[in-house]
């Protein structure tokens, strides 16, 4: 006899979008080897599709039929996963697709963000096997709604999961790019050079705060205050920095972070009077020496500012919304309603990073509190005037999330809103959202708390 599949049972196939180029491009090796086995064994049954080009996965989630598959698993980093989100949103249907279909992350790019707050979020441990750990999430079957931002840029929007940032991240990000063959001391190398160099950016920022707190007085202590109870090295440093008398600098190596000790001894590409030039540097040496002291080859690229002229959406650039969840914010162009609650932060800045998830990057647990369905957006201002050693006391802290202040300062602040307007008063610099560069121009964003589902342990 003939028994029609249950609805449940025509829906219990696991879509698999791999990107072979994620991460150091061993995608496929990693799903053959690490998360096939854990699918066959717990006999879920999947489809494979690996993606071709750029924009693949947009293309396959905003145009094919989902009706076979309960969830669908990016095998990559965030950059596919944001894509996924995209696609899905662009549906005509996607009111109707989104909650029932489960979104997963097994952790193979060079950006991990959303994988490691996940495991954060739900106290996995993630170093040791995070692609395990990932593949018997998928296999849990267990979900929680996941908060979607979407972003209104001049001439588009889009969706996104993880952050929007304006400024010193961002430009470290993208710029640091061209030193890719330094692998990932790229970005500790691009920080030193931009907090040498260090860039401000005037513009405005207006929010619209979350209800339940105040956000002007809001305290962090959180993870951050509790970690700094527990006194460990980088504690200290963060105190001293921030409360002690202005720090005197005896040795790079003393003073430095391990990481940026590691880099400076990178003899291969940094020449070796670099030490005593970032010491004088410290100590309130000038500018012209430091840079000098980083190689050649290093160098060049640093005074090459033309490359950087492509975007990584740019085929998307001009690709309309048509569905999609409608905004709740007055157009970009028009200007935001009085008395309703938004405030403004307007002038120099050295960055702006709105972020709602832990972490950005597998080792930068940028905002301890979010959650992954708090309807939160966690904006994040530093202002022109900090201080050299409280900007690398920042930067150095974000790997153990000790960065954020107890209490907003005049420098720093922690800003849980629901919506912001991004307004530059400048004609350039590196807007990213999800980590990728879009459009530099005005744009804003608002929270859709819960519009997703994301798989979790
Ligand atoms: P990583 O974290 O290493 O950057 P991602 O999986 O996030 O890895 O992918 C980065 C970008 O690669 C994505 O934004 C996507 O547009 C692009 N991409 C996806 N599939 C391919 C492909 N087959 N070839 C080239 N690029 C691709
Ligand atoms: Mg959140």
């Amino acid at each position: 006899i003939f028994v029609a599949p249950t609805a449940d049972e025509r829906r219990r196939r696991v879509l698999v979008l791999l990107n072979p180029k994620s991460g150091s491009g061993d995608a496929r090796e990693v799903f053959n080897m690490h998360v096939t086995p854990v699918l066959n064994e717990a006999e879920v049954p999947y489809d494979l599709y690996v993606t071709k080009h750029s924009n693949f996965a947009i293309e396959f989630m905003s145009t094919r039929c989902l009706d076979a598959w309960c969830c669908v698993v990016a095998v990559g980093g965030d950059g596919l996963f944001h894509e996924i989100v995209n696609g899905l949103l662009q549906r005509q249907d996607w009111a109707h697709v989104l909650p029932h279909l489960a979104l997963g992350i097994i952790p193979c790019g060079s950006g991990n963000g959303l994988a490691r707050s996940i495991a954060h979020c739900y106290n996995e441990p993630y170093f040791s096997k995070p692609v395990l750990g990932a593949a018997l999430t998928v296999i849990s079957g267990r979900s929680s709604p996941m908060d979607v931002v979407r972003v209104q840029l001049q001439n588009r929007s889009l969706y996104s999961f993880l952050s929007i940032g304006w400024g010193l991240i961002s430009d470290v990000d993208i710029e640091s790019e061209r030193i890719r063959l330094l692998g990932y001391q790229r970005f500790t190398i691009w920080t030193l050079y931009r907090l040498v160099n260090l860039r401000t950016y005037n513009g405005r920022i207006s929010y619209l705060p979350t209800e339940q707190q105040d956000s002007s007085t809001q305290s962090h202590s959180g993870y951050a205050g509790q970690r700094r109870m527990q006194g460990s090295r980088s504690c200290n440093t963060h105190i001293d920095m921030l409360t002690g008398p202005a720090p005197s600098y005896h040795s790079s190596a003393e003073y430095l972070p391990q990481e940026f000790a590691d880099v400076i001894s990178l003899e291969t590409s940094i020449n070796q009077s670099f030490r005593s030039r970032c010491d004088s540097w410290l100590s309130g040496g000038s500018r012209r020496s430091f840079y000098y002291s980083i190689s050649e080859s290093i160098y060049h690229s640093l005074a090459d500012e033309s490359e950087f002229t492509g975007l990584a959406t740019a085929s998307l650039e001009n690709r309309q919304l048509n569905y999609g969840p409608t905004s709740e914010l007055p157009d970009l162009a028009d200007p935001l309603p009085e008395n309703q609650g938004w405030m403004v932060e307007e002038g120099e800045f050295v960055m702006m990073h709105a972020v709602y998830q832990t972490h950005l990057g597998i080792d930068c647990h940028f905002a301890p509190k979010a959650q992954l369905n708090d309807g939160t957006i966690y904006l994040i201002l530093i202002r022109a005037g900090i201080s050299r050693p409280h900007l690398l006391s920042f930067l150095y802290n974000m790997s153990s999330g000790t960065h954020l202040p107890e209490v907003n300062n005049e420098y720093v602040k922690v800003l849980p809103v629901k919506a912001f307007r991004l307004e530059p008063h400048d004609n350039h610099g590196i807007i990213t959202v999800d980590g990728e560069r879009v459009e530099f121009g005005p744009l804003q964003a608002e929270v859709l708390p819960g519009i997703a589902r994301v798989m979790v342990p």
